[in-house]
């Protein structure tokens, strides 16, 4: 199988064709830099790390260009910045560091290019004019409006008719707009808010023109496949196709959509317990706090045990689930090692490594039908009972216990789990884990000199609860995780 991918503006799964397998280009929209991420925001880049991950292996990591943009001009850090009364490169550079350290600890590959706005206001102003230039944007009042009514196909993206949307108009209707779907390329700043100097005075460029300009520099037009949450649709991505293509004078082109990226990917969105994520139902999950309290693959496996494009739940039975089929894996990855203890893989054969890789068809088969992480998911779990088997059956040759080996966490690898050995899984993974345990073997030992048995009974029994077996030996108490 190829890759194909279900393109949400033509509305149907295409085959992947990249403009040139060389130098394939993906860009997804990033974070706003101003607070926490919460675990919704964790699902794009989650997702589409796989997405690079497949891309990778199959034209080479030296032909796939990732961007993932850092939004770092924004109302919502100017607020932070107030309330908190520190400069706006603090809040910008905090939640920035937060975010990729909890990306890293998801196991989320940095991308090739991650730009930020404020590097990019030559690029965005230079955008701006061209528009303008090309008769699709007016200036008015400070402000550069986007005239929608210049580009035939605005809509085309979200599936939209710039005609329903005006009969039930319920936009910000300023004197300035001629239409009030017209939208704002640049606008002027607020006297303690940041601002730049451009044709149009003193301001700062509106959301959408940030993308559209710093796709252009970066990965130039068109790009392959432009990404991120279903939410962002509509406006901000047609939004961006408008002003991409409009750029160049093409607003009255056929297909014109086609110049800024050959296909569109969204993911669904996230609710917890059944519940939309909101700050005024209290139920908002920061990411940084669910890192911290277990394994970021217990978190990434989660995120991909439902199809991108279906809505996801998060709930405790998720996470349950997700560990234990975690634990599962690497319990049979453990008893792998156990088995080959210094093998060398590379004096497999030739031959043999091909065999090895065969064995990951089933997994990229599921991942190149539209990204279908659960199918991969269930074939990560045939690769892991085939190696079981191996290490059950007394006759099995060495050889292939290591090639099975090598074709689970080759697979572990494509959808970013499994990287971790399995003893630091089972004792240092969740180092919150760890940390109880060996606070809980302490209190034991301390309870059992005192020969205070119902407090050694209450500490066996949390153990037990945490799922962690203890073996006393010669050296003490060694433990681990019940695979
Ligand atoms: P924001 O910070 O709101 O611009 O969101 C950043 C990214 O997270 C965007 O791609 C959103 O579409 C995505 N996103 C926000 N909330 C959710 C959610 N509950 N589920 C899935 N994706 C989300
Ligand atoms: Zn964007």
């Amino acid at each position: 199988m190829a890759l194909h991918i279900h393109d949400t503006l033509r509305r149907e799964k295409r085959l992947f064709v990249p403009r040139d397998p060389k130098r394939v280009t993906l860009y997804v929209c990033g974070p706003t830099v101003y607070d926490y991420a919460h675990i919704g925001n964790a699902r794009p880049p989650v997702v589409f790390d796989v997405l690079v991950r497949l891309l990778r292996k199959t034209y080479g990591a030296d032909h796939v260009l990732y961007a993932r943009n850092v939004t770092d001009v924004d109302d919502k850090i100017n607020q932070k910045a107030a309330k908190e009364g520190v400069a706006i490169g603090e809040i910008t550079s905090r939640y920035e560091a937060a975010y990729l350290s909890d990306m890293a600890l998801l196991n989320v590959s940095p991308p090739d290019l991650a730009p930020h706005v404020t590097e990019h206001m030559n690029e965005i102003i230079a955008q701006i004019q061209a528009i303008i230039d090309a008769g699709s944007a007016y200036a008015a009042e400070g402000h550069v409006l986007f005239d929608v009514a210049s580009y035939p196909s605005y809509g085309a993206l979200s599936g939209r008719n710039l005609d329903d949307m005006i009969a039930g108009a319920r936009v910000e209707v300023a004197p300035y707009k001629k239409n009030p779907h017209d939208f704002v390329l640049w606008k002027p700043s607020k006297p303690s808010e940041p601002s730049w100097p451009s044709p149009w005075g003193d301001g700062r460029p509106g959301w959408h023109i940030e993308c559209s300009a710093m796709i252009e520099k970066n990965l130039g037009l068109p790009i392959d496949i432009h990404g991120g949450g279903i939410d962002l649709t509509f406006p901000h991505h047609e939004n961006e196709i408008a002003q991409g293509v409009c750029a160049h004078g093409h607003a009255h082109a056929d297909h014109a959509h086609d110049e800024y990226s050959r296909y569109w990917m969204h993911n669904g969105f996230l609710t917890v317990d059944a519940e939309k994520m909101s700050k005024s139902i209290g139920n908002v999950l920061l990411l940084n706090s669910l890192v911290k309290a277990m394994p970021g693959e217990v978190v990434r496996w989660a995120l991909l045990s439902a199809h991108y494009r279906q809505p996801l739940d998060w709930n405790q039975n998720l996470l349950d689930q997700s560990r234990k089929n975690l634990d599962r894996l690497y319990g049979v990855l453990r008893d792998a090692d156990a088995l080959l203890g210094d093998f060398d893989i590379e004096t497999l054969e030739e031959a043999e490594m091909e065999l090895a890789e065969n064995a990951l068809d089933p997994v990229l088969d599921a991942l190149e039908d539209d990204l279908n992480t659960p199918g991969a998911i269930a074939q990560l779990f045939a690769l892991g009972n085939a190696l079981r088997e191996l290490i059950n059956d007394a006759e099995a040759d060495i050889n292939d216990v290591a090639m099975a080996r090598w074709s689970l966490l080759e697979a572990g690898y494509l959808m970013g789990v499994l990287s971790m050995t399995s003893d630091q899984w089972f004792e240092g993974g969740d180092s919150g884990l760890k940390a109880e345990v060996e606070a809980l073997l302490e209190q034991r030992t301390a309870a059992r000199a005192e020969k205070n048995w119902g407090e050694a009974d209450r500490i066996r029994d949390r153990l037990n609860e945490l799922n962690v077996v203890v073996m006393d030996g010669p050296q003490g108490a060694t433990w681990r995780v019940k695979g």
